[in-house]
């Protein structure tokens, strides 16, 4: 068994849609995490490894903010990987421009919609931001664009203006809209009311950006896609703007694993993704971060681990295995017998049971005076013991 969940979950019916597609811009939104600069060869690194775990599009970039970006993107988009390449635009022109130059699939083409952001971001009215949107994804059409329509601020915009906004977007030929919840500020009844109501208007199809500002942003994509939305913008590691975006690895996993939709994703690679955006945003990953954090499958209370031994799944939902993480035993002052002797047969080491009831004493103190019992630790105390 590789995973045992709530038997609960089965009682209510959920339905989600055929075809989830997920977009992932650990590339753009997360470059936008403050501090965040990737190399050109990090950032084509993060796109294969994303290549690999088989995500459906990669957001690569903002063409229009420097040459480099533009050069990166470009190379993105020239890597031949399976995932399709979207860079992002503002609905101007020259960004539509730099993208095209730049050899991606498509674009994600935003505008702000929100009278906050019209009145003091935009400084212009509903019906001018109408104009600039039916502008751009005409033009990017006509450039032969896949054209995702992304209206900034959507949870707090006025419902019959988005509809209307929308509802231009496909009329103009728009492939996909967004829903971008910029400020993480929606719940997820409040997605579930506005996905269902906008399904009802629209029918290409409907995707979310949304942000974590109160932790739920994978809880308010989940609800979205179970309300009709089809695709679902992530970050590796959940990096991004202030609190970040909905994470990649929590998103799949609970998918896959709690809601028993397997999307497919090669969710072995998950870790090593997940190291390798780290490495290159120097963002460390916390240790209780769900999924990817070293503590995850590490147990070190001795009841726990005694359990552990005999059945992982008593304490852990699902196998470290399915994203390619280990399990880890540590040696504590709530380590008992058991935890050592494990510990001992994977050092490979025997010891009588005297010497075995020695070191366990050995190893509660060594952790109380402030030692962490790492392996070179531990051996040290075997060799001590042992006569
Ligand atoms: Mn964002």
């Amino acid at each position: 068994m590789q995973y045992y969940i709530s038997h609960y979950n089965k009682e209510c019916e959920l339905n989600f849609p055929d075809d989830i597609t997920i977009y992932d811009t650990t590339l753009r939104d997360g470059e936008q995490t403050p501090g965040v600069c990737f190399g050109f060869e990090e950032k084509l690194e993060i796109a294969r490894k994303l290549d690999q775990f088989r995500i459906n599009q990669i957001e690569a970039g903002f063409p229009i903010v420097s040459e480099r970006e533009r050069e990166t993107v470009k190379a993105i988009a020239g890597e031949g990987l399976d995932a399709e390449i979207l860079a992002l635009t503002r609905t101007k022109p020259e960004d539509i421009d730099a993208a095209i130059d730049c050899g991606v699939d498509g674009i994600i083409t935003f505008i702000g919609t929100s009278d906050i952001h019209l009145d003091h971001k935009m400084h212009i009215g509903r019906q001018e931001a109408v104009n600039l949107s039916e502008k751009a994804i005409e033009y990017a059409k006509d450039h032969g664009l896949f054209v995702a329509f992304s209206a900034e601020d959507a949870t707090r915009t006025d419902i019959e203006f988005l509809k209307r906004i929308y509802g231009i977007a496909e009329e103009c030929g728009a492939d996909r809209v967004h829903i971008a919840d910029t400020t993480g500020a929606i719940t997820p009844d409040g997605i579930r009311y506005l996905v269902r109501e906008l399904v009802k208007d629209i029918n290409i199809d409907i995707a979310l950006h949304c942000h974590n500002d109160f932790g739920l942003a994978v809880i308010n994509s989940i609800t979205g896609l179970l309300a009709g939305a089809k695709g679902i913008s992530t970050t590796v590691n959940g990096i991004g703007e202030r609190a970040g975006n909905a994470s990649l690895e929590e998103l799949i996993m609970a998918l896959k694993i709690l809601y028993g939709k397997d999307l497919g994703f090669k969710t072995k690679y998950i870790k090593e993704l997940s190291s390798l955006v780290s490495k290159y945003s120097g963002l460390k990953v916390p240790y209780n971060k769900p999924v990817v954090g070293n503590n995850v499958f590490r147990h070190e209370s001795g009841i726990h681990v005694d359990a552990v031994i005999e059945e992982p799944l008593c304490y852990e939902p699902y196998v470290p295995e399915l994203v390619g993480q280990k399990r880890q035993l540590v040696l504590g002052k709530h380590s008992g017998c058991r935890a050592v002797r494990a510990k001992l047969s994977e050092c490979e080491l025997e010891v009588s049971d005297d010497e075995l009831i020695e070191i366990v004493k050995k190893v509660k103190k060594s952790r109380e005076e402030g030692k962490y019992i790492n392996d070179k630790i531990f051996k040290e105390i075997v060799k001590s013991t042992k006569r």
